[in-house]
């Protein structure tokens, strides 16, 4: 059921670098990458994983991938705002939120995109999001259950198998990745890719790390950024997802991102070829998210933004491989699926001109498109 094709979109680019896909290099450059942590083990298994990956039935066709090549202008911004239920988009407005509507009214979106179905848990959600797998481990998920912070844990030991990720892949290919979070449990991507990772920042102040996430867009050259904020959810298990707090929250973020906007504004190479896609990990109600089932928990938004994305429109309208669930909650077995939040990390790669995560479930066919397709 995986395609082992790898539709090539209609942007041509100048710049491309030819990467055999599976091949064990690791740039030296990298080797400095942050405190190693408990990764003597862990080292070992990713050093397994692009080998195991070959021989694995679920990875794509090796045919397909041996001659990847990685988009060398294209930027990548992934932007997660934790427990941002797509309710306060429709509530707060454009009056209150201008960047958010900017983005949908400049981008392709939906507010009724889907969480992973098993959970409405942030670490879980944002496993799914890094690599395009559903939770469960019997079901060839990723198998991170658990919402703290539990050090020595990796995805891998979690999985039972080698587990790639969107920063796997890409620092593979060649490029740069960097994860800035607001929240300590996230280590444990840092702890599951040491080496595709090459800058994991954690701020627990969203404001600071907004700041450091634009310094590092200004001077560095990423091919991916992974953005966390952590705010409304923080606002919303303190006060209540129907709160003014909760919605002061989201209004800072709005404001954060506007900053990035500048930020993406006053680089030309940023301006030219980012694309920003953002999305939630869950909602929210009461004081919590823990249930899957409850629709203010499991309906997030879905946007994308920038290069290679149509103008105002609606994702579902671009894309009749996926169905807009209404109020629904689709199982993984519905023969259309809604967007999810797990179709970040395949949806990027393809962006990217890389094929999916091997082992994803999610997104893996890559055909959730940002525009329409060439006349
Ligand atoms: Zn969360
Ligand atoms: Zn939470």
């Amino acid at each position: 059921m995986l395609r082992a094709t790898h539709r090539t979109r209609s942007r041509a680019r100048a710049a491309l670098l030819t990467v055999p896909a599976l091949a064990l290099v690791v740039p030296a450059a990298c080797t400095a990458t942050g405190p190693p942590g408990p990764s003597a083990s862990a080292t070992a298994a990713i050093a397994g994983s692009a080998a195991a990956s070959a021989a694995d039935p679920t990875a794509t066709d090796p045919a397909s991938r041996d001659a990847e090549q990685l988009d060398t202008e294209r930027r990548v911004l992934v932007v997660t705002v934790d427990g941002l239920r797509s309710s306060v988009l429709r509530e707060l407005g454009p009056e209150e939120l201008p960047v958010l509507t900017r983005l949908r009214e400049e981008g392709a979106s939906t507010l009724e995109a889907r969480t992973v179905v098993e959970q409405t848990e942030t670490l879980p959600n944002h496993t799914s999001m890094l690599t395009g797998r559903r939770i469960d481990a019997g079901l060839g998920g990723h198998g991170v259950t658990w919402n703290t912070d539990e050090p020595g844990t990796t995805v891998q030991e979690a999985a039972g198998e080698p587990v790639g990720s969107l920063f796997s892949r890409v620092h593979a290919a060649g490029g740069g990745t960097a994860l800035f979070t607001g929240k300590s449990k996230f280590s444990l991507f840092q702890r599951s890719w040491p080496e595709g990772l090459d800058r994991y920042t954690l701020r627990e102040d969203g404001a600071r790390l907004v700041a450091l996430a634009r310094r590092d867009l200004r001077r560095e050259a990423r091919t991916v950024t992974f953005l966390h904020l952590a705010a409304p959810d923080v606002a919303g298990h303190a006060h209540g997802w129907g709160s003014q707090e909760y919605a002061d929250a989201v209004r800072a973020v709005d404001g954060w991102l506007g900053e990035v906007l500048d930020t993406v504004a006053s680089r030309p190479v940023l301006r030219e070829h980012l694309t920003l896609v953002l999305t939630a990990d869950h909602g929210g109600s009461g004081l919590g998210h823990t249930d899957p089932r409850r629709p203010e928990d499991y309906r997030i938004p879905f946007v994308a933004w920038g290069d290679g994305v149509a103008t105002g429109t609606d994702l579902y309208e671009l894309n009749e491989d996926y169905r807009d669930p209404g109020r629904r909650r689709p199982g993984y077995a519905a023969e259309r699926q809604p967007v999810r939040n797990a179709d970040v990390a395949n949806l990027a790669l393809d962006l990217l001109g890389l094929g999916p995560v091997p082992g994803s479930t999610i997104g893996t066919a890559q055909e959730l498109d940002l525009e329409p397709p060439p006349a």
